[in-house]
């Protein structure tokens, strides 16, 4: 069994991308700019959130963290988004999910501008992923993408079994993985809580590669997986004992894998790594004066 670090991969793209900004930075040009909206107080994503600035810390990148009381309206919350969408000296804006349960998260994500929206979850920018076309791609998908490509994973032509269909997760690894892109043209199998357990077990006995968000600790038992799969952990619980642990029951299904990602130090890592590829992508973008325009979204983005 190998480790998938996604510590060491980030690493390896944020170094990558700061070398980026210095040259973009020596020649004159200011840094790429994120805004993050936090609204309330949630201890997860305070967390998130911390190691989102950090990570534009390394990259080079200035961010701002805007902070809201949780009894914010909806109506203002959109305005302060207008604002953001409107100001040119910001490239990228993350709305941390989730939040409070009176403002309608859709609406959120429906108003921040396409050409901002890091996260991929704009309608235009998922539906242009799903299409194929350029886009930016959900930070945690693109992030597992990227984990793949690093550790030179074969995708192409494997059978993947996604489980857990979140619109921020499994829904859009799930397109991916299956759609015409470098990381992907695999045959995909989606299982969600509706899937009959007698098939998921099916399904995961043949799989090449697992990948799993239900958020649910042990999920992924050592009778559920062939030998060689690649394990793919996106969960995230926190336990009694405030342990982090994944949806996988590392201990004895880890010894089954050719590949398994940790949790902690795996795709929470490259989902924040994937969130500033994202906000580079964006940041050239607006400085090529190509905002508006989704066509020069770049496609295949790869760092030398
Ligand atoms: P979610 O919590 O919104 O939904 C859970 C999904 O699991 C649903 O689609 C449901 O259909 C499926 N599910 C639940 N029970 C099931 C069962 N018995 N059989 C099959 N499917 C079942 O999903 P989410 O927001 O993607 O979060 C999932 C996990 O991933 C959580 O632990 C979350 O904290 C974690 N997460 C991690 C990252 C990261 O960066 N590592 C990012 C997002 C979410």
């Amino acid at each position: 069994m190998k480790l998938l670090d996604g510590k060491i991969c980030a690493e390896s793209l944020v170094a990558g991308i700061a070398k980026r900004v210095a040259c973009y930075v020596n020649s004159g040009l200011r840094k790429p700019h994120m805004t993050v909206i936090l609204v309330g107080e949630h201890a997860p994503s305070e967390s998130y959130v911390k190691s989102k600035i950090k990570s534009c810390v390394s990259a080079g990148f200035e961010s701002a963290l805007l902070r809201f009381p949780e009894s914010i309206s909806e109506s203002d919350l959109l305005a302060n988004i207008a604002e953001i969408n409107g100001n040119s000296a910001t490239d990228g804006l993350i709305v941390q999910l989730p939040v409070p349960k009176h403002i309608n998260s859709q609406n959120i994500i429906n108003a921040i501008d396409p050409p901002k929206d890091i996260d991929g979850f704009h309608p235009t920018n998922f539906g242009r992923m799903t299409l194929g076309q350029k886009a930016f791609r959900p930070a945690t998908a693109y992030g597992i993408c990227k984990l793949l490509q690093f550790y030179e994973i074969p995708v192409k032509g494997k059978h993947c079994v996604v489980i857990g269909r979140s619109n921020i997760v499994g829904k859009p690894i799930s397109i991916m993985l299956s759609n015409d892109f470098e990381i992907g043209n695999a045959t995909v199998t989606l299982a969600h809580i509706e899937t009959p357990r007698a098939l998921l077990l099916d399904e995961t006995r043949r799989a090449d590669i697992i990948v799993v968000a239900v958020g649910i600790p042990g999920f992924i038992t050592e009778d559920m997986v062939k030998e060689g799969v690649v394990m793919i952990d996106v969960g995230i619980n926190r336990l009694n004992n405030g342990k982090l642990v994944g949806d996988v029951d590392f201990e004895h299904v880890s010894a089954k894998c050719s590949w398994i990602t940790p949790v902690p130090g795996g795709v929470g890592r490259m989902t924040v790594a994937a969130l500033m590829i994202n906000t580079l992508m964006a940041y050239e973008n607006n400085l090529m004066a190509y905002e508006n325009n989704l066509m020069a979204y770049k496609d295949n983005f790869s760092l030398e």
